[in-house]
Formats: C-alpha cells, structure tokens, sequence
C-alpha cells in the first residue's frame, strides 16, 4: 500500500512578496540563489527510516525543510516537493526481529507516529511521500539502466540467491563533489552508515550497493530483468527523486549524516548515467544531547512524541529548534526549551493587545532573515523586538497584532 503523507498546511496571506531565498549549497561550500525554472523550484529531501520515532534531529531536518519551503513560495516560486521512506532496510529489519514484529507492521506504526509529530509541528507536508516497497519496480528500472549501461558489476555471496550487483565508482567521474572529502574522511564514517568496503572482490572499497540478492529470511521482489533481492539504499532517492521531479533538482536535502556516503553516492549513481543530479545540497546539522550527536545507536534521543505527552505545546517546540541556525550543530538543553516556552508566551500576549507598532517593518525584516541562508535566530529577534513594544503599550495600529500574527503563520509555521 503506497504511504500516505500528512494534512496539507493552508499559508495565510500576506502582502507583498519575500526577496530570492540564499542557502548554503554543501558541494560548493557557497552561498547560492535558489531560482528554479520557469517559476518552479523542486525539492527532494530523504525521508525516515521507520524503526524509531522522530527525535528532536529529525524535526529540526523537516522544519528546515519546511522554512525553506515557505520562503521560496513567499518570493513567488511554486514548490515541487517530494520526501521519500525507506521503508525496507537492513536497519528496520534488524529492529524488527529484536522486537518480534513483523517489518511491515513496525514501519506502518512508525510513519504513523511520523505523520503526526509532522502535523503536530505544523511542518507543511511533501507533494508526496514515496515508500520504498511501492517504489521497486521504479528502483530497478534505474538498476538496469546502469547495468545497461554496463557500469556495474556483481558479487555473489555463500548465503546469497544471485549476485550482489555494485556500482562501479570508476564511471562517476564526480564522485567526492558532493562531500569535497577526502578518501580518509570518507574511509572513517563509510562502515557506520550502510558502506561495506571491506568486502572482498570490490573493485573501489566504496562501490554502492545497488541491488541486494535475496538471502534466506530476508523479504525480496523479482523485478524484470534482475535477480530475486531487494533495492541498495542510495539508488532509492536516484530513482524516486528522477521520477517524481526529474534532474536535477533544485535542492536536494537531509540531515548531514547524510552527505557521505548517501548523497554523494545518489550523485554518483545518477552522474554514472551521464545526469547531474541535484542544483544545490542543504543540510541540516546534527542535534546533540550533552555533546552527543543524537542517535538511535546511543540511545540519547529527546522525542518529539514524548515532550508532546509531557504537555509540551508544539510550537514551543517550533520555537526551540528556530532559535538555532540550521547550518550550526547544537545542544538540547532543558533549559533551551523552557526559554522558547517562555517565547511563545510572550508572543501570545503581544499579539492579544488592541494596538501595537505597524506589522509591516517587522514582516519585511523577518523575509530579509529567512531569504538570507535561513537565519531563523535573526526572524525570532526581530519578532521579540516588537513583542517589547507592543507590550510596552505603546500606540500604533490596531490591525498590526492580527497581520503579524498570519505572517508568523506564512513565514514561520509559528500559529498562535
Ligand atoms: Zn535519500
């Protein structure tokens, strides 16, 4: 059954229009305009893998995604945008048969879960979310495609129904464009995130895995013209994002976990068959927990699911993750979200006075914030800085609380 995607999010109207949104493109390492074509911008950014539910990493990856995505709608582009789920992985099924469940019942629980901290946070919803398993055929359309292209070469193992079929990295001239890492770099997280190059007979240690041969135990599709297995996890995004939006994109996006070896690999995969995959790459640095990364594998994670049982009002949770850059690595503290509490109380109650400075000057300095490479710490300043006058008392206009209240809607994805 394909996946569904959550409740659209309908954008108050606001006057005037937002300048061209800067972001900090990772292959380049510069700043760069986002200007789409023909008046459309396309998105495509890696969706979960649903064996856990979303920590405070994940939310802040979508609700950057989703700033993104309101601002370039509020300088007037049209948004295409498209998240996937992988939902068939090593990682699901090794989570699965630890929990005795059926793989497929926990990856339905765990996009449900999913779809609900997205709504809950207001974050506006993909075009559509694309699964992996509804995707196979799609996934091996774009494996023949390089076998045709004769760019790959198979593996067989002992336990394996097939061989294991690779992408030879010898065909992507652009392989290390996306990460500008060295082989070192690379050498050292390739292991921890899916890469196996230590496996014997590879032609380049980090060779991607395309297509998987099937293993007892282990669920598999036959598609044509390919041995009974299951998709590699990079060829997923190759194949979903050409389909869907067509290369290259405008942005491709995730966390920064995924910069190498995932988008540099989707990169690769599609640049093997001569396409340029993605315009720009934005990432989302890691949050941490007392100076972890926040991890399933640690154990360290602050659930957006459980702070909301705990009472915690989710634009509170908003808030806390648009005080930081999107571009900075940061730290969850109890403290940090007690402040961005205390944030949404203050903005609730200018927002409630019967006049306050015009609306106007403060909705054009949070467009300049937000066009400039998201500087959401900046919008929010900007917005307490009105806060102060309005509950000061001071006069002005008493359709200001109300107009600033749908642009903090519009731009921010703050209701109140
Ligand atoms: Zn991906």
């Amino acid at each position: 059954m394909p996946v569904r995607t959550w409740p659209t999010v309908t954008l108050p109207a606001i006057p005037g229009r937002g300048p061209a949104l800067t972001i900090h493109d990772t292959a380049s390492g510069t700043l760069v305009p986002v200007t789409g074509r023909d008046g459309v911008a396309t998105m495509y950014v890696c969706g979960i893998t649903p064996y856990d539910a979303t920590h405070l990493g994940h939310a802040a990856t979508y609700v950057t995604f989703d700033l993104v995505g309101r601002a370039l709608r509020d300088s007037g582009l049209t948004v295409r945008y498209v998240e996937n789920v992988t939902d068939i992985d090593d990682p699901l099924l090794e989570r699965a048969a630890r929990d005795g469940v059926a793989w497929r019942d926990l990856a339905e629980t765990e996009i449900a879960l999913f779809r609900e901290d997205m709504t809950a946070l207001g974050v506006l919803p993909p075009d559509e979310l694309v699964g992996v398993v509804e995707s196979i055929d799609l996934i091996a359309s774009a494996v023949r495609e390089l076998v045709t292209a004769g760019v790959t070469y198979g593996l067989t193992g002992d336990d394996a129904d097939g061989a294991d079929l690779y992408l030879d990295l010898a065909a992507a001239d652009s392989f290390g464009t996306v990460s500008r890492w060295t082989r070192e770099q690379m050498d050292l997280v390739i292991r921890e995130r899916g890469g196996d190059p230590d496996r014997p007979g590879k032609r380049d240690p980090f060779d991607p895995l395309l297509w998987r041969a099937a293993r007892d135990g282990e669920p598999s599709w036959t598609p044509e013209g390919l041995p009974p297995g299951r998709p590699g996890w990079h060829i997923e995004c190759t194949a979903i994002a050409a389909d869907r939006l067509g290369l290259p994109v405008d942005i491709q996006g995730g966390g920064s976990d995924l910069v190498f070896p995932h988008h540099e690999m989707s990169a690769a995969q599609s640049d093997a068959v001569d396409a340029t995959y993605a315009a720009a790459y934005l990432h989302q640095e890691m949050v941490g927990l007392d100076g972890e990364k926040m991890s399933k594998s640690r154990g360290n994670l602050v659930l957006v699911s459980a702070l909301r049982r705990d009472g915690v009002d989710p634009m509170a949770i908003r808030l806390l993750l648009l005080a930081h850059r999107y571009d900075s690595p940061w730290d969850y503290t109890d403290a940090a979200l007690a402040a961005a509490t205390a944030r949404l109380e203050r903005w609730r109650a200018a927002l409630s006075v019967n006049e306050a400075p015009p609306a106007e000057p403060v909705i054009a300095a949070i467009r300049a914030a937000m066009s400039d490479n998201l500087d959401t710490p900046a919008a929010l300043e900007v917005v307490d800085g009105w806060a102060d006058h309005a509950l000061a008392g001071e006069p002005g206009d008493a359709s200001a609380p109300g107009v600033l209240a749908r642009a903090l809607d519009a731009l921010l994805g703050v209701r109140l």
